[in-house]
């Protein structure tokens, strides 16, 4: 029987590695403007129809589905899965039919887009990046050009 060599650390130095400036790649990024653009080319002015694909399930609902479950702010639209609201949710990573119980802000932050907000003084809030899920139709991705903005 032939005998398997060792991995020897000089083999492992030579895999290539994820930098940081792939994982940046990797990300769609998008003013909180052009974002909101792309979502009224797809759906129209009206917010509450405009809809979200989860990550984790693949379910897809509107913001007017979330304001339903009593998010008046639409807070939680975008960002995880309408299960965390409407029960029964399934487990975000059983691989069942969803809606599922999928958060945003969990250790499995899958959420695809980011969207760069600018400073909100009314909220004391400095310039930040939230991550949203991707449209349900015609989703934002790396390498895609955004549909062309409205005038
Ligand atoms: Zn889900």
């Amino acid at each position: 029987m032939p005998q398997r060599k060792p991995v020897t650390d000089s083999k492992r130095a030579t895999a290539p590695a994820v930098s940081a400036a792939t994982l940046r790649d990797t990300v769609f990024r998008i003013s909180r403007a052009e974002f909101f653009n792309q979502a009224e080319i797809r759906y129209g002015p009206d917010s509450q129809q405009w809809k979200f694909r989860c990550p984790a399930c693949g379910h897809v609902a509107t913001v007017a589905d979330y304001m339903k479950f009593g998010d008046a702010g639409a807070r939680m639209a975008a960002f995880s899965c309408i299960g965390r609201l409407e029960t029964p949710a399934t487990d975000a990573f059983s691989g069942k039919k969803g809606p599922c119980n999928y958060a945003g802000g969990g250790l499995f932050q899958l959420n695809p887009i980011y969207v760069e907000y600018p400073a909100d003084p009314r909220l004391s809030l400095g310039p930040r990046t939230v991550r949203h899920f991707g449209f349900a139709d015609d989703p934002l991705a790396v390498g895609s050009v955004p549909k062309e903005l409205k005038a």
